[in-house]
Parts: C-alpha cells; structure tokens; sequence
C-alpha cells in the first residue's frame, strides 16, 4: 500500500482541444451518445448519377462527365466557367469565386462528378457554385447526412464524428417491452435501428416522411425523448415532494396587529395591476406549504416585478421568516437595496447589505445582524451564498434576472443554504422556498420542458400609463441627428443611456469605444454633465457615477452593457445603442427596457455600422427588424429561437435546459400521453432503466434537474 504522503500518480496533461473540438462541445456533442443523437438537418443524394438529358431547372442532381471547355471570363464578372459532358448533353458550371486549385481538378479532360441545383434548361443547362470531385470510386449505398453544425466545425469533420459515436455510443433497450406494446401510436423500431436508418438512410426512402419527421424511425426517436422528459420531471417532483420548507402563516401576529404585507400595500405610491395581483396570491399559496416553492416569475422589462417580490419577502417576514434577496451585479443589488430600504424601513423592517466589495468590518457586521436575526432582510450579490452567512432562519430566497447566474450558481444556492440552515439545528433538513425572477421569458410551448417541475407565473400587462418605445435604426453615418436628439431630450428635462458594446476577445477595445463615445459627448455637450460607467471601474467609483444619474444630476450615462440588467430611472426616455448589429435579440430588449418607465414617450435609436461590408448581415437584420416591430418580450423571445436557428438552439442544452429537440407537444401529442402513462410505471418497476434513460438523453443536465 502506498504510504499517506505518497503523490498520486501524475495524471497526463489535459489536450487543449482543437477549434472542430471546441466546436463539437459548444453544440454539446461531448458524450458518445450526444453524438448519435444529433440528427441530420437534411440528406443529399450522392448515390445516383442523373444523366444531364434528364435534368430539369431547379433539380438538385449529381451528374459526371467530362470538362471540353474551362475559361475564365471577365465579363460581366470575373468568373470561372467549365463546361461538362456527360454524352447525352452539356451543363456549364460556374464558380464567382475560385481558387487556381479549383482550376487545376477542373482542366480539360477531367473526368468530374458535380452536384448541385440545375439552373436553365433544354438550350442551357448550368450550375452556380455546384459541390465537385474528380470522378472515381464507388457511389455511396446511402444518403449523405448534413448534419447541423456552428461555425468552424466542417460538415466533413461532424459527420466523422458522429459515424464514431453512432459506433461507440451504447443503444441497448432502456425501455421495456410491455410499454412498447401498450397502447402505442404505432410499433416502434428499436433505438440503435431507427438511428442508424437517420444518419443514413437508403437513397429509396420518401424523403417527405424524413423531412415531415414522420418516419418510424423518428417516431421512435420522439418516443424516447418525452419519455425521458416525463420521467426525469417526475423524478424532479419526488425529490421536491419529499424536502420539506416551513409553511409561512400569519402565525406571528395578534389579532389587532396589521400585517407588514397590507401595510406596504397601503402605503405604495401606485395601485398593483391585475397581473401583479394575480400573481402575488399564486406566490403566497406556495409559501403557505410545507413543500419548498420553486416558482419562476417571468414578466416583461418593466411590468413591476420588484415590487411582487417585496410583497413576498414581507409576508415571510409576517411569518416571523428572514429572506434573501440576490441580484447579479452590484449596481442591480444596490438599487435592490435602496428601493427596499424606502418602502421597509418605515415599517420598523432591517436590512442587511451583503456584497464581495464590501470592507471587513461593514461585512462583520451585516453578517452579525444576519445571524442574530435582527435583520429581516438580507440583500447582496452572490456573496450573499458564501459559506460564511449563516441565517437565524431562513425561509425565502429570491433571486433576479436568474438567467444571469450559471446552473453552477444556482445550484450552490440550494446547497449553501440548506447547510445554512443545518447550522441552526432545530429546522435541520428543510429548505428556504424560492422565487427566481426573470425577464427573458421563456416561449409558452417551452416553458413546461425548460426547467423539469418549475412552476411559472407570469405577468402579462404593464402598468398603466405607459407609452410605448418607438425604435429606430439609425446608420452610424448619421450620428450628427442622433446628438441633435440628445440635446432636445436634455432641453426638456429628460435623461439618456449611450449604451457601447462590450468586446470579450478584447476587453480594452470595448473601452475605446466607450470612452471616445463619452469624450465626443461631453464636448458636443458642454452644459451638460456626461457620466462614463463601464465594468473595470472600481466599484466605488460606479456606485457613485449611477447615484449622479439616478438622482438625475447627470444628463446623459455613457456605459458599457453593465447596466443591462434591472436598472430604474423613470425619467429616462432616450436609449442609444451603439454597434446594435453586435448584440443578440434578447439582450437588445433588456437594454431598451431601461427607459419607457415613467409617463414620458421614450425612444430607442439602433445605431448600426456596416464596416467595411457592404451591407448588414441577414440574421444581425432580422434582429433590428423585430426590434422595430415589437416591444412585447416574449414575441422577441420566439423571434429569438427563430432566429437563431437549430445550430445555437441546441447549445442551449449546455444550460442545463432540456429542451424537446425532436418532439413537439402539439403535434406529437399521442406519443406525449403515451409517455405520460408510461413512465411512472417505469419508474416505479424500472428504476434502473428508467435511470440510465434519463442519463442518456438528458446527460449532465440531469444533475441540475435533481437540484
Ligand atoms: P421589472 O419588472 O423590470 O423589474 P420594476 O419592478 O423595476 O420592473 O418596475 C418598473 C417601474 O414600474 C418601477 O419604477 C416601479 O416602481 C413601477 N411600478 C411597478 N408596479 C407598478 C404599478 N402597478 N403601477 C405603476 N407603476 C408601477
Ligand atoms: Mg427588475
């Protein structure tokens, strides 16, 4: 046996992973079974020559002849131009771009198999950019899978991939045969069958039933990927149903006494919206129970989600409770902080203030009124969930804009505070309930698969009186107009965000831009007080930027996006996004969210620049274009997934989100009630297979889903 002290043998140095690696993990593709189960987008018939005398315009064909003519002409562009023979007729293939390698296979003479869409007809048949190889061996027996993929990871190089994982991965039967047998939509096909039939298919096959994802074989697929869905939502539940969480009642107050929660009520400068209400009483029947909440409040920019969470943290507190409150960034926890403290602090309520920029001795002491009970409340950044807060007794924890905080973050939550409460001894073993808050709601269809047994409220109004955002997209060329804009804005009292992209390869650049951005302003500006905030600033210094514009001493706030997340100033009503073209859709609309909050019409200028390209790019268009169109959230979230198309949609899965890839509740409706009925007699007979299907599909998403 080795002595104690002995090291552990070296473990061999980690590879740094290739740009493909690094691809294949960014679409999740890390297991050998996330392999497998990534499914062609489409097939291409390599296994046929079609004669070029059959060929009609707008048929995607293979044809092979030989090259009698390559040119390259000059008129009316540049292009390369070779013509092929096949013996029954011609077909001219041209290339707009080109290398002289591609001359060289295409020489005359050259025996040559292209594939691509047939243009013209009968008189002249030609091919633009048509896919090519010097003719030779076999004809594949199969189609050609394409499979989706991201940027810097080759069709060939996938496809490679997964034919290796397709080999490797383990399809043995997770799903016993009596349920395949009962009340089935139609027979299934085993997993490793109906798999190695969608990679490759033989070229007979009616590609409708591939592309409709009709066939049998997709059946089976969509079978298999409700089933897990069913099954690791109800192991979710039983693991939520058996932690326990104190019920909060009104147990702490005398009869004559009013409670904390209708005194803030009374007391609110504004009347709560029937969605705000509604919402409001689903969140005070969970924390009545003694089954942990999980709530997810969603609720557009704007609709007034601080204030339902203040109404819960005070009904927790009517139950004699302490609650958390934690926000992603300083400056969001800060305003937190100081909102709170205006509405509670007359009420006799004390808060904490918990964040790592904090000095030593503040720390202590905010960590001693947490631990003694004496304040109620405790707001932070994540520091709020370090080891050392230990809570008298915790029994709420909210979180905002929770799509801002890894899993990994998340989970250390639950972790952290149930050891928390551990240290208090008597309530060992329960759990704080929890309501996370967000703003990028999540599409109706999805939000019942994102998060495995997340209930979710919604708030689907805005408060009153609002006039709605009018967006523009402005080209970088007119800047002059959009300064003009400013100085009216100004003139009439109003505020302004000039907001600059932030650049990851280069932090530094991000800086240029925002401070060059800040130096023009406050010279086109001189009478007005132009403030800088951008994320390396030290904190103090932030903080006392954002209170300059908050108390609305500064005219226009020139930042980098940290001030994307939560922040209120009702008297802004000018929103300046610089670079719009480099941001994604949902985070366009958190931006332009910072303003519209008070009564006065608010604007928000898109300000694009094309660099040296001549035009926008398509998807970076569409983008600004359902900006324009809408200000209501969750069609700018669908908009997104549109958008964004399968390749990025399916990162999505690394969040630990397990979306329905193959199946769709609506139209897969008969295979969900089939999986419904099934699983939790698999469940409850089969736990061991019923585990290692979970596992498969859901993968390192299913610890998060136990969580
Ligand atoms: P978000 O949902 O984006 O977090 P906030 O909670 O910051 O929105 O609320 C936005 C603004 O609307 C705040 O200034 C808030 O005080 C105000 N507000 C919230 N609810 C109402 C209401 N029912 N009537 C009028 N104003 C409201
Ligand atoms: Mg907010």
């Amino acid at each position: 046996m080795p002595s104690p002290s002995a090291k552990p043998p070296s473990q061999p140095k980690p590879q740094p992973l290739t740009g493909p690696q690094k691809a294949l993990a960014k679409l999740g593709l890390r297991r050998d079974i996330d392999l497998a189960l990534h499914l062609p987008l489409r097939y291409e018939d390599e296994t046929r020559i079609v004669p070029i005398q059959n060929t009609r315009d707008g048929d995607m064909v293979q044809i092979q002849g030989q090259v009698t003519h390559s040119e390259v002409t000059l008129a009316p562009r540049r292009q390369l131009r070779v013509t092929l023979d096949d013996g029954t007729d011609t077909c001219v293939l041209r290339f707009l771009n080109f290398y002289p390698s591609h001359q060289k296979t295409l020489s005359v003479g050259a025996l040559v198999r292209a594939r691509g869409e047939i243009r013209g007809g009968f008189v002249h048949r030609e091919m633009v950019h048509p896919s090519f190889k010097l003719a030779g061996g076999e004809l594949p027996a199969a189609l050609t899978p394409v499979y989706p993929t991201v940027a810097g990871l080759p069709q060939a190089y996938l496809r490679r991939a997964v034919l290796g994982g397709l080999g490797r991965a383990d399809l043995r039967e997770t799903i016993p045969d009596v349920f395949t047998s009962q009340n089935m939509p139609c027979r299934l096909q085993s997993l490793g069958e109906a798999l190695s039939f969608l990679h490759h298919p033989p070229p007979d096959v009616a590609l409708a039933t591939l592309e409709g994802r009709t066939h049998p074989a997709w059946q089976r697929l969509k079978a298999e990927e409700l089933l897990a869905q069913q099954l690791s939502q109800l192991q979710a539940r039983g693991v939520r149903a058996a932690m326990r969480a104190p019920p909060l009642l009104k147990s702490g107050l005398q009869n004559t006494q009013c409670s904390l929660h209708d005194q803030l009520l009374e007391r609110l400068p504004f009347r709560l919206t029937p969605a705000q209400q509604r919402v409001g009483s689903e969140i005070a029947a969970d924390l009545q129970k003694h089954i942990p909440m999980h709530r997810l409040l969603q609720g557009d920019v704007g609709s007034g989600k601080t204030v339902v969470a203040a109404l819960a943290a005070v009904r927790c507190m009517d139950a004699g409770w302490q609650c958390a409150l934690m926000a992603p960034t300083e400056i969001l926890a800060e305003q937190h902080f100081r909102k709170l403290i205006s509405w509670l602090e007359p009420l006799g309520i004390q808060t904490a203030w918990l964040t790592g920029s904090q000095k030593t001795k503040e720390r202590r002491q905010a960590l001693a009124m947490i631990a003694s009970g004496q304040a109620m409340l405790v707001v932070g950044t994540h520091a709020v969930i370090q080891d050392k807060v230990v809570f008298k007794n915790l029994a709420l924890t909210i979180i905002d804009e929770q799509h801002r905080f890894g899993v990994a973050q998340r989970l250390a939550l639950r972790s952290k505070m149930t050891t928390a409460d551990e240290a208090a001894g008597e309530r060992c073993g329960q759990e704080p309930h929890l309501l996370m808050m967000t703003a990028t709601p999540i599409p109706r269809t999805l939000a019942m698969s994102y998060y495995a047994d997340l209930d979710v409220s919604t708030i689907d109004e805005l408060p009153p009186g609002r006039t709605p955002i009018v967006t523009k997209v402005v080209s970088d060329a007119r800047r002059a107009e959009v300064v003009e804009r400013i100085r009216g804005q100004i003139a009439e009292g109003r505020q302004v965000y000039w907001v600059c992209p932030l650049i990851e390869e280069s932090e530094s650049m991000d800086l240029v831009d925002a401070t060059e951005t800040h130096e023009a302003l406050s010279a086109a500006l001189p009478d007005t007080l132009v403030g800088l905030l951008h994320s390396r600033m030290p904190v103090a210094e932030k903080k006392a930027v954002m209170s300059l514009f908050t108390d609305g001493l500064m005219g226009v706030l020139v930042s980098t996006t940290v001030i994307e997340v939560g922040v209120d100033v009702p008297n802004a009503s000018l929103m300046v996004i610089e670079h719009a073209e480099r941001f994604g859709l949902s985070q366009l609309h958190q931006l332009r969210g910072r303003v519209g909050r008070g009564a006065a019409a608010s604007a928000c200028v898109l300000l694009y620049s094309t660099g040296d390209a001549p035009r926008l790019g398509e998807t970076a268009r569409a983008r600004l274009k359902a900006m324009v169109e809408t200000n209501d959230g969750f069609e700018i979230a669908r908009r997104d997934l549109e958008i964004r198309g399968p390749g990025e949609f399916l990162g999505a899965r690394q969040s630990g989100a397990p979306l329905l890839r193959f199946a769709d509740v609506q139209t897969d409706a008969a295979w969900l009630a089939w999986a419904r009925g099934v699983a939790p007699k698999m469940l409850a007979q089969h736990a061991a297979l019923a585990e290692r299907h979970v596992l498969r599909w859901m993968g390192g998403a299913a610890e998060f889903l136990k969580a």
